[in-house]
């Protein structure tokens, strides 16, 4: 039975026999095609060109042409490589029918033509040629997926040979590896473990990993291989190149944990070695001194001879520092720059604290030689403040804390000395108590508020979203940072009930929003690890967002780093509850916390937000690009959003939009506002939205507004 297709087929009779054309197009046309009779070749050729018809019947003798010619020339012209056509003839002679496959030429009929068969021979080619198309789309569709694909895939049979090697088509042509053994292709652990995950009995649920390298030096690179076993026996390995991604993790590494300038330890580095130190004290009973240490007037230095002077100064004394450290004798001591003309010196193994005095006055010793640089010559003293584990405490944050009160008090003291940190500086220490105090009946007070800053998308100057900041504001000490009451909230657990606060009044701000000129902006608020850390959380978020009827979409949670390394099982689990139910999840102050970013892949993540240290570096030199630059083009790798905080003027944001960051926020855009504020912004979108536009250099484009007005 012929199947009638949906839009008629077009078929192109060609013949100088008025009759044979006649009887040919009325067959079709009651078969439901559409026949279009042409009576020369050069009619034929114009209705190819204009209507572009599914299939030809060509006749071989036509007045003006030779139709193994004809037949020759629609092959060569556009769209005529694929076209079904089928050549009638009157010569029932081998030669004709040779002679019309040669010209390509699909099919050949003979003259007499049997009418009554003709819609089914019609009908069979076309079928034969939708077949053929679909396996050329799908063919190709192959082609691009391996080439997208950086794999290698190998089918290996159960004696450990290559039975196919399947990879990006311009290897696949050179593939001399069909019929070689695993160990020739991979290193023998590598195929230990291939061996091992074919041998009976074979789990065909189960993927094997390994990792491996494969040269040396600037040779080497490194591999990822899964390989899994088929209920045939053999077995799929795959291999994935992650050379670059390893460099990349190294290099993210060393910005993160190194300081460009110096290339010393920084504060992240620091704080890990003290731990070690600390705990390595505890067992051997002996003390560790952290020496916090600022160059007096060094400022001044800077501001009147320009920061490549001053940098050049620092990299001296780093240098210094370094050797007299390492030489400082049976002491170990260790050293990195927090910043600025900020450097700590650890220093472990003490048996008493006039120790720590020898070590300061080692240092003031190295520092004594004035310096070289750029022509000038500079004298250099610090001022060096003490604290000691475990007398003063045993807190690394409180150690560097109270290092820092006592180097003040060396400044205090007259510069270029040292001091002790003393009880009578605990005065301060002594105000988070209070603060906790405060804080709890702040909280049952209401004193708190949340402000909204907001993220613009770099392509369009569009705000897409806000993110909620909480504020405080102390009747006795005014505005209070997050940054400082946040960790003392965390510590005495109240952050719960504050978190809950803050998901609360923003599915407030969302149901308020909904069906206005607003209801697109999407609002992310921060999580705490100690709130996600709760069993009930992916349910009371989700239960907050139904209670007020809030889209889940609208709502993104910013947790940190450190949630990803803490118990992974089940922040995965919570993680892909939340993006099940359509809510966006980014990692916050990303680049300063991880061990790892191979753990990244393996979390269900949307966003990654460059830490504002970062982005600070930007305008300072050119080196503190690279930690930025890299973190954007891991995204990219991950097909994560990323989004750039702190942003504060438009050197910054160039070099953001030169690397095609997604998203800005900060200072140069807006700091966070009240939400009245927030509304002005945005309404008055010649003046709000407009201006972020025209920062980036975007022209206002009136389409845009209506849409977003309309979202
Ligand atoms: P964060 O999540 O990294 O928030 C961004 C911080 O950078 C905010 O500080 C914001 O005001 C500030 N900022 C924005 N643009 C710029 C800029 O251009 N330059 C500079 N220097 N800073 C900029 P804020 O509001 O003081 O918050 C500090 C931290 O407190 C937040 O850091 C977040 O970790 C925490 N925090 C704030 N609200 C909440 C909250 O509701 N829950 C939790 N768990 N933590 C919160
Ligand atoms: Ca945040
Ligand atoms: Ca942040």
């Amino acid at each position: 039975m012929t199947q009638q297709p949906v839009t008629p087929r077009t078929i192109l009779v060609v013949d100088d026999d008025e009759m044979f054309r006649l009887l040919a197009s009325e067959t079709l046309q009651q078969a439901g095609y559409v026949a279009l009779p042409a009576a020369t070749g050069r009619e034929a050729l114009a209705l190819l060109a204009s209507r572009r018809p599914d299939l030809v019947l060509l006749d071989v003798e036509l007045p003006d042409a030779n139709g193994f010619d004809l037949c020759t020339g629609i092959r060569a012209g556009s769209g005529g490589a694929d076209i079904p056509i089928v050549m009638v003839t009157g010569h029932n002679d081998t030669d004709s029918i040779e002679r019309a496959f040669m010209v390509g030429a699909t099919d050949f009929m003979l003259k007499p033509v049997l009418w009554q068969t003709l819609p089914q021979r019609v009908e069979f080619m076309l079928r034969a040629q939708d077949n053929l198309q679909s396996l050329r789309i799908s063919e190709q569709k192959n082609r691009a997926l391996l080439q997208a694909l950086p794999d290698t895939i190998y089918i290996v049979d159960a004696s450990g040979t290559l039975l196919e090697h399947i990879t990006g088509v311009e290897r696949m042509a050179s593939s001399t590896l069909v019929g070689s053994k695993l160990e020739d292709v991979m290193p023998q652990d590598a195929a230990r473990i291939a061996r091992r995950a074919m041998a009976p009995p074979v789990d065909v649920t189960r993927i094997s990993t390994c990792d491996f390298e494969v040269g040396s030096g600037a040779e080497r690179r490194c591999f990822e291989t899964r390989f899994r076993p088929q209920a045939d026996g053999t077995l799929v390995v795959i291999t994935r190149d992650i050379t670059e991604r390893r460099r990349t993790e190294l290099r993210i590494k060393y910005l993160a944990y190194f300081d460009t300038l110096t290339g010393l330890p920084n504060r992240q580095l620091l704080v890990r070695d003290m731990g070690r130190a600390i705990r390595t004290a505890q067992k051997a009973g002996t003390l560790v001194a952290l020496l916090y240490l600022d160059l007096d007037r060094f400022k001044r230095i800077n501001d009147n001879l320009g920061h490549s002077v001053g940098d050049a100064l620092l990299r001296a004394v780093a240098r210094r520092l370094h050797q007299c450290v390492r030489t400082a004798g049976t002491n170990r001591g260790s050293i990195a720059r927090l910043g600025g003309d900020e450097f700590v010196v650890l220093v472990t193994g003490l048996e008493q604290e006039s120790q720590a005095t020898v070590v300061a006055d080692r240092i003031r010793e190295a520092l004594r030689e004035p310096f070289d640089c750029g022509g000038h010559r500079f004298v250099v003293t610090p001022s060096i403040g003490i604290a000691l584990y475990p007398k003063d405490g045993s807190e690394i944050e409180d150690l560097l804390v109270k290092a820092d009160m006592a180097m003040y008090k060396a400044k205090d003291q007259g510069r270029n000395g040292h001091a002790f940190y003393g009880e009578s500086m605990a005065i301060r220490s002594l105000s988070r108590l209070e603060l906790e105090n405060d804080l709890r009946r702040a909280f049952d007070a209401g004193d708190f508020q949340i402000h909204h800053q907001p993220k613009v998308d770099l392509a369009t100057g569009n705000v897409v979203g806000v993110e909620a900041l909480l504020r405080w504001h102390h009747a006795g000490r005014g505005w209070i940072s997050p940054e400082t009451f946040i960790p003392v909230a965390e510590e005495c657990g109240l952050i719960v009930a504050l978190g809950d606060w803050v998901l609360q009044e923003t599915c407030r701000q969302l149901q308020r929003w909904a069906g206005t000129d607003l209801g697109h902006l999407t609002v992310a608020i921060n999580v705490s690890v100690q709130q996600f850390a709760r069993e009930d959380f992916v349910e009371s978020v989700l239960g907050t967002l139904r209670r007020f009827g809030v889209r889940p979409q609208l709502l993104e949670l910013e947790i940190t780093e450190s949630l990803l390394l803490r118990n992974v099982d089940d922040t995965t689990s919570g993680m892909k509850r939340f993006r099940a139910a359509g809510l966006a999840l980014s990692i916050d102050d990303f680049g300063t916390g991880y061990s790892s970013l191979g753990y990244l892949r393996d979390f269900p993540v949307d966003a990654l937000k460059i830490d504002r240290s970062f982005v600070k570096d930007l305008s300072s030199r050119g080196d503190g690009g690279a930690i930025c630059a890299a973190i954007i083009a891991l995204a990219r790798e991950l097909r994560m959003r990323v989004i750039a905080e702190g942003v504060e003027n438009l050197e910054q944001l160039e070099f953001l939009r030169r690397h095609s960051c997604d998203e800005v926020q900060g200072y140069l855009m807006s700091p966070a506002v009240p939400i009245g504020e927030l509304e002005n912004l945005l309404r008055s979108s010649a003046e709000g939205t407009g201006v972020f536009r025209r920062m980036l250099g975007i022209e206002p484009d009136p389409t845009l507004d209506l849409i977003a007005a309309n979202q």
